[in-house]
């Protein structure tokens, strides 16, 4: 392979083309808006968070009338195009029980619990979201990585999550993942893939069949959150209540502008060769991912493929439309060049396609969830590149919200707006963008053998100098 291999740039995720193209995830139309209408509740958003809210507000009140509103389709943005890792947030539970003690012990507990009931949920609901719980793999692949190996198992003993981290050497990693990058680094039990597109179709569709009214090819371009009224080109919905689930296009509102860093990530998808996963040992499906701050995410799919995943500094596109977060080439070329790294034995295997999205990335990298003044409205974003599983207690958090429930979700420290907001511009700007390049710098460096750099290291380290939850 050549340097000037690039896989297809794709406006759909794999994942979403494979779902689209069976009956079952494709579903019935769901036409845009045409005229006002009114509801009683109004979603802002259709990806997991928005579609599991409406899930649970109609558990909770099934003659409720719920709107979500997409301006793609529901599964368009990162819900349909992320890597499908199902996690809970054992990686935040030091920051969770450092700022909240047994109430963020709590918290770490109920976003687990949200790991095995998304499988209960395509069980009962009879989704074939290729739902598999073999945890996950971690490890370092330069030597600077190493202690980050032997402190996350250390962390996790001392914080009571030793049975979640278990502790694995070179050779026994690599009798599960056999490539030359591997290190030394833990499995974490607690842990699960699905296929992204058709868990969010499959959604979608229940949803549909339980009477929420999906409004699809419908962007929202003014909203106002203390009479909540969203409106579109296509007419205005009125309700009396709103949640926004918009991921990282929230940062368009004022009240997050400050509350949420932008970040791009990439993956890129090859061929499928089922028999040089067998080769090199990685037969147990599960998610892998190195200890970089800029990390590498990758696994296997049904039919061999591997999609390889990184993250980038680099965010394209701006606009509120899914398919202009889509792709990036200097984003889908690094991640080429780390694919051939990682797996050398995959020599011949095209990658045949890359697709991107936005993170939301929150600044103690801790989703939040909140009502805005009015008390109508509420929110739930800052996932930070891990929302498959947290965005299933999300939805149990904003329904509560919505009603009025006081529960175990909505008593949950996360649940009332708590977050750290970032510097004011023009310092937010420049630093999201300095910072986010030193950081994948200087992982790329170590990753080569070379040292940082000490200006490199300087800016990468400076969020976390700053109190944030954030880089090395
Ligand atoms: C490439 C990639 C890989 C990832 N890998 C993983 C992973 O392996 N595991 C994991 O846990 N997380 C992963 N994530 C993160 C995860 O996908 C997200 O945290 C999660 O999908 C967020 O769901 P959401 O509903 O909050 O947002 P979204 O899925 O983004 O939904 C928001 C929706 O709002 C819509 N929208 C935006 N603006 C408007 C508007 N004006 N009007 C109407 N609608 C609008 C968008 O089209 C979008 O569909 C990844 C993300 C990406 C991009």
């Amino acid at each position: 392979m050549t340097d000037l291999e690039l896989p297809r740039p794709a406006r759909r995720s794999w994942w979403l083309e494979e779902a689209l193209a069976l009956p079952e995830f494709a579903g019935p139309e769901a036409p845009p808006l045409a005229g006002d209408v009114t509801a009683d509740v109004v979603i802002l958003g259709g990806g997991y968070t928005g579609m599991w809210s409406a899930w649970f507000l109609k558990e909770r009140q099934p003659d409720l009338d719920v709107v979500i509103l997409e301006a793609d389709i529901c599964g368009g943005g990162p819900s349909g195009r992320n890597g499908g890792f199902l996690n809970g947030q054992y990686d935040e539970a030091d920051v969770l029980i450092e700022r909240h003690g047994d109430e963020g012990r709590r918290t770490v507990e109920l976003f687990a619990r949200a790991i095995d009931e998304v499988g209960a949920w395509c069980e009962v609901n009879d989704v074939d979201a290729w739902y598999e719980r073999p945890g996950q793999l971690g490890f370092s692949t330069n030597p600077s990585h190493d202690a980050k190996a032997a402190q996350t198992v250390e962390w996790a003993r001392e914080l009571g999550y030793g049975d979640v981290y278990e502790p694995l050497t070179n050779e026994q990693l690599k009798a599960r993942f056999d490539s030359p990058v591997v290190r030394t680094g833990f499995r974490v039990s607690h842990g699960g893939t699905v296929h992204p597109a058709r868990l969010a179709r499959g959604l979608r569709n229940a949803l549909l069949a339980r009477g929420v009214r999906i409004f699809e090819g419908t962007p929202i371009v003014r909203f106002d959150a203390r009479r909540p009224a969203a409106e579109t080109p296509f007419g205005v919905v009125r309700a009396g209540r709103a949640i926004v689930a918009l991921n990282a296009w929230a940062r368009a509102m004022r009240d997050f502008r400050r509350s949420l860093l932008l970040r791009g990530t990439y993956i890129v998808m090859s061929a499928p060769a089922p028999e040089r996963l067998e080769a090199m040992r990685w037969t147990g499906g599960e998610g892998v991912y190195d200890l970089r701050t800029s990390l590498h995410y990758l696994r296997p799919t049904r039919d061999g493929r591997i999609a390889f995943g990184g993250s980038s500094y680099r965010v394209t596109g701006r606009g509120a439309d899914s398919a202009s977060y889509g792709y990036d080439p200097r984003s889908a070329s690094a991640l080429v060049r780390d694919f051939r790294r990682w797996f050398p034995s995959f020599d011949g295997v095209p990658l045949e396609t890359s697709w991107g999205g936005p993170i939301d990335v929150a600044g103690l990298h801790v989703p939040f969830f909140g009502t805005l003044p009015g008390g109508v409205t509420h929110y739930g974003l800052g996932f930070t590149g891990n929302g498959v599983g947290p965005c299933h207690l999300g939805g149990k958090i904003l329904s509560g919200l919505a009603l009025g429930v006081e529960d175990e979700a909505t008593s949950l420290p996360i649940s009332d707006g708590d977050r750290r907001r970032f510097p004011p511009e023009p310092l937010f700007s420049i630093g999201e963008r300095v910072v986010g390049r030193a950081i994948v710098r200087r992982d790329d460096r170590m990753d080569a053998g070379r040292p940082p750099g000490r200006l490199t290291d300087l800016l990468a380290r400076l969020p976390r100098r700053l109190g944030f939850g954030l880089g090395p």
